[in-house]
């Protein structure tokens, strides 16, 4: 072992720095198919009124309010799609239906249950107001009105409106191009036996699930082998074609950890060693054209908590996202949490609703190879490095990642 030239870092600046130093991603037109959950670039201001035109929101009769109480003869209808043609006559009726037009003439629509007769004619109950049961146009939308502000995320509702108002393709904010690598010798394919010595690399499917969460486009590289030439080979071809590579393993201050003297030959490191349990060895660099690299550790759980603390936010910003974060909401601890040394500790816990607090329990040993601490784990309870440690029963941020049922 050598001792490592990078400062330790502390872990908020860490994420901080990185966060400065990743870009937003620019936009691309794409279809309403392709465009949920992506980050809107421009404002989409309507163009015409919503709805735009008199549309009944009911199954009834159209009439003049001021022929209310008289018999009406019923002289057409009028369906969705299938407007009545022309000006409904004095002292007359017209059928409507659900999202039909409201013929002109007619000023208030009479709900069937309401109306006596069938059979040709009708009378409305005296009295009956005007402008009942129908909706004007522009009622929700107006010309000029600000539909979507940019910035925001594209969801079921957002993207219904956005086709009501006619729109077929949206200009969101690109998707970063991830090409993920594991390293390292010991590694075998999920699936093969592994020889003495030998483990199966796991967090490449980690890493897949969770790069895709954070909405990614994700490029399998495999495994590379602890060899300065192969390893240099691979990244070289990958970035020709992606925004962002993601490796694990080989960050650390052993002779076989290639990735950091690769990082500086390429481009910039920025963070090589952070103030972070798990994961100490995280590292960031920036490449050229605005790419970047993130070399998480090899351990599995350091290699997802720094997903979570320093990659996830930073593919959120380069989408465009305003939140960065995973919500953080208050919860009380149930053990006494303590973080010696001086490294934050990220521990993992269970929340269980008790009353009307969320109680957090660490998910057991939190040892960075037990992927086992955060397979059930809720939330992440960031504890500050030192002696103290918090006490149980303390009301603490957590962040959360799922709630319990
Ligand atoms: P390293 O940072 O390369 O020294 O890796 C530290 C440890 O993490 C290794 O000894 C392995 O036990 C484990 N490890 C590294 N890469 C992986 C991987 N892709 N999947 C599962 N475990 C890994
Ligand atoms: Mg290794």
């Amino acid at each position: 072992m050598r001792a490592s030239a990078y400062p330790l870092v502390d872990a908020g600046l860490a994420a901080s720095r990185v966060l400065e130093l990743v870009p937003v991603l620019p936009g691309e037109d794409v279809p309403l198919a392709e465009a949920a959950g992506r980050v809107l670039v421009d404002d989409l201001v309507a163009s015409s009124p919503l709805p735009p035109f008199r549309s009944s929101a009911v199954d009834g009769y159209a009439i003049r309010a001021a022929d209310a109480g008289l018999r009406l003869p019923v002289v057409g209808e009028s369906a969705a799609g299938r407007p009545f043609q022309g000006e409904l006559p004095a002292a007359s009726a017209a059928t409507v239906l659900t999202g039909g037009v409201v013929p002109a003439g007619a000023d208030t629509v009479v709900m069937v249950e309401e109306v006596e007769g069938g059979d040709g004619w009708i009378v409305a109950p005296a009295g009956f107001p005007a402008g009942r049961n129908f909706h004007k146009p522009g009622d929700d939308l107006r010309p000029g009105d600000l539909v979507l502000r940019r910035g925001l995320p594209l969801g079921a509702a957002e993207l219904g409106l956005a086709a009501a108002v006619g729109r077929a393709r949206m200009r969101v904010h690109r998707r970063p191009r991830v090409a993920l690598m594991s390293t390292g010798d010991e590694l075998v394919e999920v699936g093969e036996e592994p020889g003495p010595g030998q483990i199966v690399d796991s967090n490449r499917w980690a890493l897949l699930a969770a790069l895709n969460e954070a909405g990614a486009e994700v490029t399998l590289l495999g495994v590379a082998p602890d060899q300065p030439g192969p390893l240099r080979e691979l990244v070289l071809q990958a970035l020709a074609a992606h925004d962002a590579l993601v490796t694990s393993g080989g960050v650390s201050v052993g002779t076989h950890d290639l990735v950091k003297p690769l990082l500086e030959s390429l481009g910039e490191v920025h963070v090589g060693r952070v103030k972070l349990k798990p994961g100490k060895p995280f590292t960031f660099a920036t490449l050229p054209d605005g790419r970047v690299a993130f070399g998480l550790p090899g351990f599995p759980v350091s290699s997802l908590i720094t997903f979570e603390v320093f990659v996830r936010p930073a593919l959120r910003k380069m989408q465009g996202y305003a939140a960065l974060q995973r919500p953080a909401l208050p919860v009380r601890l149930g053990y006494d949490a303590r973080a010696p040394g001086d490294r934050t500790e990220y521990q993992r816990v269970t929340l269980s609703r008790e009353g009307a607090d969320l109680v957090a329990r660490s998910t057991g040993s939190q040892s960075s190879s037990r992927l086992a601490s955060l397979t059930g784990a809720n939330a992440l309870v960031r504890v500050p490095a030192g002696d103290d440690g918090i006490p149980a029963g303390t009301l603490v941020e957590a962040l959360i990642l799922s709630l319990p049922a």
